[in-house]
């Protein structure tokens, strides 16, 4: 079985192609990105309506496909920006009509979690979920994928990018962030925040902004210093829930799962409890169509089927809200 995964959730408009024996045979996107300041919504959207067709070819071609051969179309029918998760959904549902494909909707964190077990190797792990919007630990755990720990106000991923733009960097800033920490002469001391089972980010953005306005400290080491601390609040939850559910497997997954420090980081908590550290492709860590395809596969193989009508999208849609009948 072959299946064409749509990815709209945020920024990056995705389509992947994978078969049912975990083969990626395309993965191929194209994402809204800018010189300065974050994502704007309607702006995304107008991205992924002006590429969705071109990517879809590009992924057809890459596989050496034509839709004649794709059983299944899959999207992310959830979390993530209204705007643009309509555009992938509309995309699926043109493509399911005017090809006579099943169409299924699926939950982007869950596909994350999936598209690491099926590349990787990894039988049962917690997931730190890093990416721009959504930061959550999740686990499989009494027949669903709960939440074990969250932000409670914005992504890791969004926070770089809120440290980065302060600094005058554009979106997305993730990376300039890792690029001007390796420069770094000193830490600094920042605000750690880190409450039960969950984190935050806010109070630590204001704490930065005041010392990027100060004037008293580099970029760089203010960089350096962000990545640490906020790293180490993200290992400290994912160690104490793979405590709490005695699991030995860690995967990174998200945007954020692309930094290599993050990931020197995980590996060292991994080794020092005799866990499993499993670490994907940043191809597979970003968001992308491949993830999508596979887990539309997995519910559909299940017996899963989604009528046209049905094919919505939900936003606010919770990892732990999911009905799960493809373990
Ligand atoms: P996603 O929403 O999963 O596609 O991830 C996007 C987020 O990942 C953005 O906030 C980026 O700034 C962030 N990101 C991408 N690469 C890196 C990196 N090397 N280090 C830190 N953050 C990154
Ligand atoms: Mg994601």
């Amino acid at each position: 079985m072959i299946c064409l995964g749509i990815e709209s959730t945020a920024h990056t408009f995705g389509v992947g192609i994978m078969d049912d024996d975990g083969n990626v045979l395309a993965n191929v996107k194209d994402s809204y990105t800018t010189e300065k300041g974050g994502i704007i919504p309607t702006k995304a959207a107008d991205h992924h309506a002006e590429k969705c067709g071109e990517v879809v070819q590009k992924a057809l071609d890459a596989a050496k496909l034509t839709m004649k051969d794709v059983d299944l179309i899959s999207y992310s029918m959830s979390p993530g920006i209204g705007h643009t998760l309509r555009i992938g959904a509309f995309a699926a549902r043109v493509l399911a009509l005017k090809h006579g494909k099943p169409l299924i909707g699926i939950n982007h964190c869950i596909a994350h979690l999936s598209i690491g077990e099926a590349l990787t190797g990894a039988k049962d792990p917690v997931l730190l979920y890093a990416s721009g919007a959504n930061t959550q630990i999740i686990a499989y755990e009494g027949g669903k994928y709960r939440i074990f720990g969250e932000t409670l106000d914005i992504g890791v991923g969004n926070f770089l990018d809120s440290v980065a733009r302060e600094m005058g960097y554009g979106f997305p800033g993730g990376p300039k962030i890792y690029e001007l920490s390796l420069k770094k002469k000193r830490f600094i001391e920042l605000p750690y925040s880190v409450k039960g089972m969950d984190v935050s980010f806010g109070g630590l953005l204001t704490n930065i902004k005041q010392k990027i306005d100060s004037g008293k400290f580099s970029n760089e080491d203010l960089a350096y210093s962000t990545q640490e601390t906020v790293f180490a609040m993200l290992l400290e939850v994912s160690e104490r829930a793979m405590a709490h559910c005695d699991k030995k497997e860690l995967l990174l997954g998200g945007g954020v799962a692309c930094n290599i420090r993050l990931q020197e980081m995980a590996k060292k908590m991994c080794e020092d409890r005799k866990a499993k550290c499993f670490i994907l492709e940043n191809q597979f860590n970003v968001d992308n169509g491949a993830m999508i395809a596979w887990q539309g596969i997995l519910e559909y193989k299940a017996g899963k089927r989604m009528k046209i009508n049905e094919s919505i999208i939900d936003p606010y849609q919770r990892t732990d809200e999911v009905n799960v009948d493809w373990k």
